[in-house]
């Protein structure tokens, strides 16, 4: 789960990461009721699950209160694209008003998790502010990883190292040491994937600010981290994705070929990608159902295959074992009935109630073609897609 920018902000507060002064606000209206206490210049901060905001024109600075009104109307309530949101963008339904700072340097500075030495990293640079990617691309040694042993904790000979690598004054040393243990505390505190600080600034006077934050919670703790999952906000999610996780559908991975699956674990899934290939097709998706027992998961999966446009032909093809076939069965008429598929169906169905399976299938009056095996179902997709 990712959080928006304030919401990051204001856990690092609880770790005395200095953020600058903030206010949220929703609606226009709030404005009047916040005029007396803006300072100038203010940053108009747009809310949305993105990076390089900047760029996109999302992040303005106002000298002056009717700056303020003509960047919050211009910005809430539209979509902010940016090259990472893809074209449809991601709604403003959130600003923040943060009392500009003044900025001499830009810094970067993260924290996530190395798989391969298994422990968290800090990531640092001096070139902050841009894109770290084409900073990595262009020049990869003004770039500093230094592991972190999650057992022990950072060690003051670490956040030195970090410290010279950024330029800092020695002065400003402490300052980054309280920082980066902040940093590291909140990152294991709430099962982290990463925290961001894109740029980290030195003010004229020499204070260190977290300017701006990316957050991601690791989704598998969601049960020991409720606190932070209910603020959650799903109108920045993909919303196929949350229909899939609406209904425990457990894996959807979008491909770039026209064949859409159905299948139970994982294993069946890559099996059923070579078996199309075999057959001279290219599979569309793929979406793993797992035991998810019950038919309106059944129309939830195929609403979200048959609603990608490449889709030209769908091959559900079921192995059950805890999954009953029935049940796919079942859901698959229902889909059909309700008009959520479209496209052409090929049905393979293996193990659990198999027999109940067919003759549901063979008692509708829906359309779909039935294949006895793995092959001949791939065979007859392929064939059915390319029409
Ligand atoms: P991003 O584009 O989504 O990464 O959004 P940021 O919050 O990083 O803002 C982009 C840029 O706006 C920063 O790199 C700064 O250069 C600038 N900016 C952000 N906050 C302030 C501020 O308080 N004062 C000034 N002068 N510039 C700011
Ligand atoms: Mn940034």
């Amino acid at each position: 789960m990712k959080l928006h920018e304030y919401q990051a902000k204001n856990i690092l507060k609880d770790y005395d990461v200095d953020v600058p002064n903030g206010i949220v606000i929703n609606d226009f209206n709030e404005l009047v009721n916040i005029e007396k206490v803006l300072t100038y210049p203010t940053v108009v901060k747009t809310q949305v699950h993105s990076g390089a905001r900047g760029k996109a024109g999302g992040i303005k600075l106002a000298s002056n209160f009717q700056e303020v009104k003509d960047f919050v109307k211009s910005l809430l309530g539209k979509k902010l694209v940016t090259h990472q949101t893809g074209d449809k963008g991601l709604p403003i339904n959130t600003i923040l008003l943060e009392e500009g700072i003044d900025i001499q340097t830009e810094l970067y500075l993260a924290i996530t998790i190395d798989g391969s030495v298994s422990n968290p990293i800090f990531i640092s640079s001096s070139q902050g502010g841009m894109d770290i990617e084409a900073v990595a691309d262009k020049d990869p040694n003004a770039i500093l990883k230094t592991t972190i042993n999650a057992d022990i904790g950072l060690m003051s000979f670490q956040s030195q190292e970090i410290g010279e690598q950024l330029g800092l004054h020695k002065e400003i040393f402490p300052q980054l040491h309280k920082i980066l243990t902040g940093l590291f505390n909140a990152f294991i505190n709430s099962d982290s994937s990463l925290i961001e600080i894109n740029p980290l600034v030195v003010t004229g006077d020499g204070q260190l600010i977290a300017a701006d934050t990316k957050f991601s919670i690791d989704d598998n703790a969601a049960f020991r981290q409720q606190e932070i999952f209910e603020i959650r906000d799903k109108t920045q999610e993909d919303e196929l994705e949350l229909l899939a996780e609406d209904n425990g559908i457990q894996n959807y991975i979008k491909l770039d070929g026209n064949i859409g699956c159905l299948v139970n674990g994982a294993g069946l899934a890559m099996a059923t990608m070579d078996a199309i290939k075999f057959s001279g097709g290219s599979p569309a998706n793929f979406l793993d159902i797992g035991t998810a027992n019950n038919p309106d998961s059944v129309v939830a999966a195929l609403k979200i295959i048959a609603s990608d446009t490449d889709v030209k032909a769908i091959f559900i093809n079921i192995f059950g074992g805890l999954a009953r076939t029935d049940i796919i069965a079942e859901g698959f008429v229902k889909a059909k009935k309700e008009g959520v598929i479209k496209q052409p169906t090929v049905i393979r169905l293996a193990g659990t109630n198999v027999e109940d399976g067919k003759r549901i299938l063979n008692e509708s009056n829906v359309e779909f073609e039935l294949a006895d095996g793995f092959a001949e179902g791939a065979d007859l997709v392929v064939k059915v897609s390319s029409k």
